[in-house]
């Protein structure tokens, strides 16, 4: 293993990859305006290079802040004058990811020689590829991949178009990995398309679901965010877009919708990751999904997954009003998370995004709840911040099962409720 560190240490520094060494990731848990205030000062210090995990802050939920080693006594004496308590949640980044990347290493050996997929394993956007034709080639009746356009950096874009049959049928939005460093939900998307397909003609509720509705899921939204995570920045979240006038690249995709945009929790400096872009829809990624539902027009449910925080939220993002449909989507969302919560007992939250987290402008279910697809929600993936965007690839399939159990229930919910 300790080869396999100084290999991989060695691997990176020729790849001009980005190294976190020393970095820690810092729990701060905010009591009062004062500590919110000294939150904000240090949000707005760009110069010191603090990685937000949580955008918005209150006194309910602590925010998790990764700070290079360069910066991290001044951060500590600053939080100790200021009187904010915080813990360290990592201890050193770097430690992790090297881990991260020995084992996927060890697992392309492995998959190689076997020449099987690991589905408890991370994998760059070809081995996705590739396997999401395995899987339509494996069931041409039931599966297909539609190209809805291509990326910034001109990567294709496919969803997996599940169906049996029929035109136009009502259907089902899901996403992944729309922010790119949340690498467990392209991993678990990538365990429910192979679920979805093995249950048809085997679970009965997959099966009358497909037989009156179809799914489209796309396991990574944002291709060269991703692709970006694995050759040269592990920690990237937003697109890859080129800013005009500043130095630093990519617009945060799910600031970028046409609901309230550039309004709170989004950020109008391009070096943020939450900056909103030049304007809604600026980024061809979201724009590519936003034609693809609009010429559809009979979607009934989107849902996107994120992660990390062990939450199922619903609208709004852009203002703490309660939405016409509060009470419904409520109690859909505490059904699913029952469902969810009872394999392995994994506690989530249910709640509006503006109540539950803060308020974030420009999201994805805000603008498909106010064009009128009623059943839009949001998954928050694990873990609540042990490992935050790192989840050892050992939870990818526990995490994946449990998904899927509050999944089918919200579809399960929206085939018996068409509207
Ligand atoms: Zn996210």
């Amino acid at each position: 293993m300790r080869l396999y560190l100084a290999v991989f240490a060695l691997l990176a520094a020729v790849h001009c990859e980005e190294l976190f060494n020393g970095d820690q990731v810092l729990r701060i848990h905010a009591e009062s305006e004062d500590h919110i205030q000294a939150l904000k000062e240090l949000e707005e210090d760009v110069d010191s290079g603090l990685d937000f995990w949580a955008h918005g802050f209150s006194t309910e939920r602590p925010v998790d802040i990764r700070v290079p080693h360069t910066s991290l006594n001044a951060v500590k004496d600053f939080l100790w004058e200021n009187n904010v308590p915080f813990t360290v949640m990592i201890n050193n980044v770097q430690e992790l990811l090297d881990r991260e990347k020995a084992e996927m290493f060890n697992n392309e050996d492995m998959e190689r020689k076997t020449k099987s997929f690991n589905f408890a394993a991370y994998h760059d956007l070809e081995t996705i590829y590739a396997f999401m034709d395995t899987l339509v080639a494996s069931h041409p009746n039931l599966i297909s991949k539609v190209n809805i356009g291509s990326s910034y950096e001109n990567r294709p874009m496919y969803a997996l178009k599940f169906s049996t049959g029929g035109v136009s049928r009502p259907a089902i939005w899901v996403d992944a990995g729309i922010h790119a460093r949340e690498w467990v939900t392209q991993a678990s998307a990538v365990w429910i398309a192979n679920k979805i397909a093995s249950d048809y003609g085997v679970d009965p509720s997959v099966t009358s679901l497909l037989g009156q509705m179809d799914i489209y899921l796309m396991i990574v939204t944002n291709p060269d965010g991703y692709a970006f995570t694995r050759s040269s920045n592990r920690m990237w979240r937003k697109t890859r877009s080129v800013n005009v006038g500043s130095s630093c690249r990519g617009v945060d995709p799910n600031r970028n919708w046409d609901a309230g945009f550039g309004g709170p929790g989004a950020s109008k400096d391009p070096c943020s990751e939450s900056y909103h872009g030049p304007s809604a829809n600026s980024e061809v990624e979201v724009k590519n999904v936003v034609d693809l539902i609009k010429g559809h027009a009979n979607f009934k449910s989107f849902i996107s997954i994120h992660s990390y925080s062990q939450l199922l939220m619903y609208p709004y993002g852009y203002t703490c009003t309660d939405i016409p449909d509060q009470s419904e989507l409520h109690a859909v969302g505490t059904a699913a998370i029952k469902e969810l919560t009872s394999l392995y007992n994994t506690r989530y939250q249910v709640g509006s995004i503006c109540k539950i987290i803060y308020p974030a402008s420009g999201g994805s279910i805000d603008w498909t709840y106010n064009i009128g697809i009623k059943y839009s929600f949001a998954f928050e993936l694990r873990d609540t911040g042990l490992y935050g965007f790192l989840l050892p690839a050992n939870q990818i399939i526990p995490t994946a099962e449990e998904t899927w159990l509050g999944l089918k229930n919200i579809m399960g919910y929206v085939r018996d409720h068409p509207y």
